[in-house]
This record gives structure tokens, C-alpha cells and sequence, in this order.
């Protein structure tokens, strides 16, 4: 299991819950998606209304979830959790729609992942609040159309150029998240700290933001870590000295690539001499699917300069020569 993975598991998913942010104001960053969907939710609130249906996209670990809930209590009502890949067929997702109560936030996870028939019989719910039930099978099989209440989807998405523009459409506000920088992560991890009942030095702080890949799941799981390592191996206390030592243990490089990210830079250096190389033979040769570089592995190396995307395929940057200790050879790209 890799530490800097940004997806999380079920026994992470837990410790998670006890650190997420449950309302807007306490949401650290992103202030204009913050600030967006607060007017949003106001208007709503004082209108008495539904508010539209509301798409967050980008990378996995930057708060999509938290939001969705956040909305859900901002507006006193409840949330239902479904996602893309556990709906299999478009009656299942009739089932949900149909036992939605007015009101109701309905989170759909990894929604570009919804199969086009269930995708279908979205579009029509999100705008006409109305699904059709098929009775009977074959030749005789009817449609019957269902009143549904007004209810708000929130949509998250990894992949927001993946929606199909139909379904993209029916949203009325797209929040787009970003990475975080660092004294925002640093508010993220003293946060945390305190709900976790730790005392954590600022340089502590400071150092796991450094390293925590631009995102908030990240910089949680760093702080467990130098917690745990503090705990076994130190003092108990969050300093320096705890956080270096267990980063290390850890093998989250200093400035927070995780083995996927390396392994990706290794091998368009080593294999591919820089590039330009396609998506899915770099993925190939580190072993992962084409979706997980692209999605997890690449937003991160692109925006923190040591990848490039080119018609052509991927490029090592010089900065990534460096930071693997090589030398490009005399005609590399980047
Ligand atoms: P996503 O759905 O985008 O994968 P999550 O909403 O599950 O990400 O967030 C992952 C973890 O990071 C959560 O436990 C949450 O506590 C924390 N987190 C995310 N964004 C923020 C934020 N802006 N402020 C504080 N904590 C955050």
C-alpha cells in the first residue's frame, strides 16, 4: 500500500471521518469555489428551494466528498451516497431516485463512471425530476413516468472533460479544486492535530504540508504517521526531528512523490530517454492503468514542473533529470 496514494481505503475512510470539516467556514482553501457555492446555498436557503445541481471536479483527496456533505448540512437536510461504478444498471439508479425524500442531497462519486444508460435516466431526473419506471419486459413492457421531488445531485468527478456534455449541462454551478498550497495544508494539518488532541510543532507542520503532494488526504495520513512515530520512536512530540524521521521511514521523497509518481519519472528517463512518450505504454511500463497515471500521478508532476504534456506524448522535464540525479542526454526533450 502506498503511503502517498491519494485514494483511500475502508479503514482510512474511518479515520477520515473524525477530520472532516462539517461545515463551509471550516473548510480550509479554495476560497473561490468556497465563496461560489456559499451564495449558491444562501440563495437556496432563502428561497426555500432545492439549490441546482452542483458538479466538483479534480484530482482524488482535495475535499469532493467533504463538500458534498458539507452542502447537505449547510442545507439541514440528508445526504444519499451512491457512485458511478456501484450502479451497475439504470434501475438501480431508478431505485435511489425514487426514494429520495424532498429536499435530499444525493452524491454521486466517480459520476463519468455512470454506464450511459443509467446516465441517461439521470439527465431526465436532474431536469424534469420525473423517472421512468419500466414495467413488464419484451414487447409488452411499459414506461411509466414517476414525480420525483426536487432534490439536488452533487456530482464528483476526476474527469470533468469525460462527462458527456448533456449530462455536463444539467449542472448548474461546476466547482473546480485545485491543489492546495502549503500554509494551506499547514492549516489542514494543524487542524487536524487539534481534533486528534496532539500538540504538533509548527515546523512539524510545516514540513509534512511540504511533503503532502498538495492535498489535504495526504497531509492527513503524514500527520497519523509522524503520530505513530512519535508515539514508538520519540518523545511523543510532533517536532522536527518526529516528522523528518518518519517521512523517511516512510519513503515520501522531500518533496512528496510517492512511488508512482517516481516510478513514472524513472521511466520516461530511463526508458524512454525524456520522451515524448503515449499515455498508455508509459502506464504499461510501470504497471498501473492508463487512468490511474493520468488522473492520480500525472496532475501533480505536471503542475509541479517535472512532466510535460505534448501533442506527442509525455516529456521529461530537466527539472525531473535533476531531481532523479541524472544527466539528460545531449538531445533530450524538456
Ligand atoms: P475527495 O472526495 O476529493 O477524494 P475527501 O473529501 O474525501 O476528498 O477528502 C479527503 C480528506 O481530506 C477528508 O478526510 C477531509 O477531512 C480532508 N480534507 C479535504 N479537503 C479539506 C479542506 N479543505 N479542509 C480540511 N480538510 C480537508
Amino acid at each position: 500500500e502506498r503511503l502517498v496514494t491519494s485514494s483511500a481505503d475502508d479503514v482510512e475512510r474511518a479515520a477520515e471521518a473524525a477530520l472532516r470539516p462539517k461545515r463551509l467556514e471550516e473548510f480550509v482553501g479554495q476560497s473561490v469555489v468556497r465563496d461560489q457555492l456559499s451564495l449558491v446555498l444562501q440563495a437556496a436557503l432563502a428561497r426555500g428551494a432545492a439549490p441546482d445541481h452542483v458538479l466538483l471536479s479534480g484530482p482524488p483527496g482535495l475535499g469532493k466528498t467533504t463538500l458534498a456533505m458539507i452542502i447537505a448540512s449547510e442545507l439541514g437536510t440528508s445526504l444519499r451516497v451512491t457512485s458511478g461504478p456501484a450502479i451497475q444498471h439504470a434501475g438501480d439508479l431508478a431505485a435511489v431516485l425514487s426514494s429520495l425524500e424532498e429536499g435530499e442531497v444525493l452524491f454521486i462519486d466517480e459520476i463519468h463512471r455512470l454506464a450511459r444508460p443509467a446516465e441517461e435516466l439521470l439527465y431526465v431526473a436532474m431536469e424534469d425530476f420525473r423517472v421512468d419506471v419500466v414495467v413488464g419486459k419484451g414487447a409488452g413492457a411499459s414506461a411509466i413516468p414517476l414525480a420525483l421531488p426536487p432534490f439536488t445531485v452533487v456530482g464528483a468527478t476526476t474527469r470533468a472533460g469525460l462527462l458527456p456534455a448533456p449530462l455536463r449541462d444539467r449542472f448548474g454551478f461546476t466547482g473546480h479544486l485545485d491543489f492546495y498550497d502549503a500554509p494551506e495544508l499547514e492549516r489542514v494539518i494543524l487542524r487536524s492535530a487539534g481534533l486528534l488532541g496532539v500538540e504538533i510543532h509548527h515546523a512539524a507542520a510545516h514540513e509534512i504540508a511540504g511533503r503532502s503532494r498538495g492535498t489535504p488526504r495526504i497531509a492527513n495520513r503524514l500527520l497519523r504517521r509522524v503520530r505513530d512515530w512519535a508515539q514508538v520512536r520519540g518523545d511523543g512530540r510532533l517536532d522536527l526531528t518526529a516528522a523528518r524521521a518518519a517521512l523517511e521511514v516512510y519513503e515520501v521523497d522531500p518533496v512528496g512523490l510517492d512511488r508512482l509518481d517516481r516510478s513514472v519519472l524513472d521511466a520516461l528517463c530511463r526508458r524512454f530517454a525524456g520522451g515524448p512518450v503515449g499515455l498508455s505504454t508509459l502506464a504499461m511500463t510501470v504497471g498501473e492503468e492508463p487512468d490511474t497515471v493520468e488522473t492520480v500521478a500525472e496532475p501533480f508532476l505536471v503542475r509541479e514542473g517535472f512532466v510535460a504534456r505534448t501533442p506527442r506524448g509525455r516529456v521529461a522535464t530537466a527539472q525531473a533529470w535533476s531531481h532523479l540525479g541524472l544527466t539528460p542526454p545531449a538531445g533530450a526533450p524538456g
